[in-house]
């Protein structure tokens, strides 16, 4: 059977950067091999730059995004404490299951999907409710397509509460300003904007988090994900075992940073913005309607209604089986009704835009 290549251009993964491709390949080193520990500790330089942080505990967990969720969670909550969390699509829902798994008593700030989470509803619930340990949200909602704003979230530096934000779809694709937003506890992965397959976590969490972690009073229910063991391995100076780490998948992550930073952040974020809009322009033409109002829409990750008489079905598989292009289909309410169409990481091309309108005309017309 011959090998199959897909445009990928759904909420994730994206076609990876040739560049973590290559790196994929590279001959085999253990993971105490000084040379392979050399490419960790650039790797973590790497993330600091793309986080825009210099935060000294920034390294990538060994497990998808969801586990990244999870490590904030289970190294920042002890059972009984209150949690904050901005809910306005699946994963901010996951959050708070994630949380509640933890013991937290789940306070929830909603707004409908497809709507963006006001600032001020998330602060008055921080001065609601004090005594809570995390205020957390997720910043690019891939099930809906909106952008939560997170600058105003910086207010909490104030306060005694956390904020933990989920970057998984907005890392390197839109920006992200982890120190100037405050934000103390981030997670993203590595299948969006970062432009590598699924498999690691970026993490990153402030000094404040750190104090919070050295100050608990039991440590975190996961052995695995339990941040200080963590980084005793990859980033300690003892390089104690903790786990075997991904090997190939930290090169490809290395690799693709590598191509991000000589290519530019910000010329990373104008390109994602670029094609974005053009996408957005250019969809109602064929039918569709956009989901999010102006201003809250992510480049990175489009909604848009159906065009009346398509079934979303029907022309996904033709998409996929005549022109080898994946989108997503709609999550929950939007299911059936909806799709998300991905431009992240090498897939953010006009190339890709081009290829998929074209697709698109011959299909609907
Ligand atoms: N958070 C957001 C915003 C996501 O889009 C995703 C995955 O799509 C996750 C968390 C979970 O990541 P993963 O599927 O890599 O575990």
């Amino acid at each position: 059977m011959p090998l199959t290549d897909r445009l990928l251009l759904g909420p994730g993964p994206s076609n990876p950067y040739p560049e973590a491709v290559a790196a994929l390949g590279r001959p085999m080193l253990g993971h105490m091999d000084p040379e392979f520990l050399g490419v960790l500790d650039e790797t973590m330089e790497r993330l600091r730059e793309v986080f825009r942080t210099s935060n000294a505990l920034t390294l990538p967990v060994s497990a998808t995004g969801s586990a990244g969720m999870e490590a904030c969670f289970v190294n920042l909550i002890e059972p009984g404490d209150a949690a904050i969390v901005g809910v306005n699509g699946v994963f901010g829902e996951r959050m708070c299951e994630v949380a509640r798994r933890c013991g937290a008593d789940v306070v929830r700030v909603e707004a409908p999907w497809g709507r963006p989470l006001d600032p001020e509803h998330l602060l008055d619930a921080a001065r609601d409710h004090p005594r809570a340990r995390v205020l957390a949200v997720v910043h690019a909602e891939t099930s809906t397509g909106v952008e939560n704003e997170i600058a105003p979230l910086r207010a909490l530096r104030d306060t005694d509460i956390l904020l933990l934000v989920d970057t998984v779809t907005s890392l390197a694709g839109i920006p992200v300003e982890v120190d100037d937003w405050g934000v103390d506890a981030c997670y993203s992965g590595t299948q969006k904007c970062l432009g590598v397959p699924p498999g690691l976590s970026p993490v990153t969490f402030s000094e404040r988090a750190i104090a919070r972690l050295q100050a608990r009073d039991a440590r975190p229910q996961s052995w695995y994900l339990d941040l200080s063991l963590i980084a005793d391995y990859v980033a300690g100076s003892s390089r104690v075992y903790h786990h075997t780490a991904p090997v190939s998948m930290v090169f490809a992550l290395h690799a693709a940073l590598g191509a991000i930073l000589d290519e530019g952040l910000e010329a990373a974020w104008a390109r994602h913005r670029a094609v974005g809009t053009r996408l957005q322009e250019s969809l109602p033409a064929l039918g569709f309607e956009l989901v999010v109002p102006e201003g809250h829409r992510l480049p990175q990750l489009t909604t848009a209604w159906l065009p009346p008489d398509a079934d979303d079905a029907t022309l996904r598989k033709a998409l996929l089986e005549t022109y080898g292009i994946e989108v997503g289909g709609g999550l929950g309410d939007f299911a059936g009704r909806a799709w998300r169409i991905g431009l992240m990481g090498h897939s953010a091309r006009d190339r890709s835009v081009t290829t998929l309108l074209g697709a698109l005309g011959e299909l609907l017309s």
